[in-house]
């Protein structure tokens, strides 16, 4: 089975500074990096090294094709990113301080230019029992959840970063939810896990809920059933792309038709791998090491 991730692929600058520029202030930066990044393109890679079938369906300035490159080896199947000589790719501006803090500056970009032709040319291909996954970095996902809950196909919907919009969309369309704890809480208004669970079952009864809550672990639940998962203990290093690496990882266990208790426990050893590396893609471990970590 494929998934279609409908994604973002966002060029990581990021700037090793003092301390955040302020206003006014020209700040020079000790170090430069240029980084693939972005939700949708890390899930991607996630997929591809959980040995997914996975097609990233979204846009990129022409200038950048190089990071298409990088989610090729990865072994992310590309022919449905198309390269925009009009428009930029997204990009961050990150600056890190001494003391691991970030600021961001995001840009869409050709992220926000999915097209109702592009969204059709790539749906056509899907077959029944193929997943959409989905991320709140580009636009369309109200038409692109539309279109593929219409052909039967299974839809994944990780609604980061959150926004206002997301409360209508039709949510009650999607296999599959996957939040963290604050998604969850400016999802639901409320503010204790229990009430959160309340809240997405009476509100989404026919949606499967992943709910990460870091180095806590994760809640799966749905309408009659769930199951909780402890995070391995680990020492983390970089917590970027953790839950990038679970999405990936359990979704793979799932289609593979392991138990939800089996998933759990191989999507949390990814992560718990992943946090223990720095980077965002890099940091995203291969199969073997998952194994090797569980055994
Ligand atoms: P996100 O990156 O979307 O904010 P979380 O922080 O909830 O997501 O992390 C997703 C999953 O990654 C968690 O459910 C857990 O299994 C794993 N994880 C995250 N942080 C740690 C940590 N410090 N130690 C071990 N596992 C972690």
């Amino acid at each position: 089975m494929a998934v279609f991730n409908f994604g973002s692929i966002n060029i990581d600058h990021v700037y090793s500074v003092p301390h955040f520029v302020q206003p006014g202030e020209t700040l020079s930066s000790s170090s430069y990096q240029s980084i693939l990044g972005g939700k949708g393109a890390n899930q991607s890679v996630a997929l591809a090294k959980a040995n997914n079938n996975v097609f990233h369906v979204g846009a990129i300035g022409s200038s950048d094709s190089g990071f298409i490159e990088q989610m090729k080896e990865a072994g992310v199947n590309c022919e449905f990113i198309r390269e925009m000589s009009d428009v930029a790719s997204g990009h961050a501006i990150i600056q890190v301080t001494p003391d691991a803090e970030n600021n961001i500056i995001l840009f869409g970009g050709a992220n926000q230019c999915i097209s109702d032709d592009h969204i059709a040319s790539a749906l056509a291909t899907a077959k029944p029992n193929d997943w959409v996954l989905l991320q709140n970095e580009t636009n369309a996902i109200d038409k692109i959840i539309t279109e593929a809950h219409k052909r039967q196909l299974h839809i994944a919907f990780n609604p980061a970063p959150m926004t206002e919009s997301v409360k209508q969309l039709p949510l009650d369309k999607l296999t599959l939810l996957v939040v963290n704890e604050v998604e969850a809480e400016q999802l639901t208004g409320e503010n204790d896990v229990e009430a959160i669970k309340r809240s997405l079952k009476s509100n989404y009864p026919n949606t499967k809920v992943l709910l990460t809550l870091g180095k806590a672990g994760v809640w799966f639940f749905e309408a009659d059933n769930e199951e909780f998962c402890a995070a391995f203990k680990v020492k983390a290093v970089d917590t970027t792309a953790a839950g990038d690496t679970f999405i990936g990882f359990f979704l793979a266990a799932y289609q593979a038709n392991k138990s939800i208790a089996e998933a759990l426990k191989y999507a949390c050893a990814a992560s718990a791998l992943a946090v223990m590396k720095a980077g965002a893609a890099p940091s995203i471990p291969s199969v073997d090491e998952v194994i090797a970590f569980l055994q």
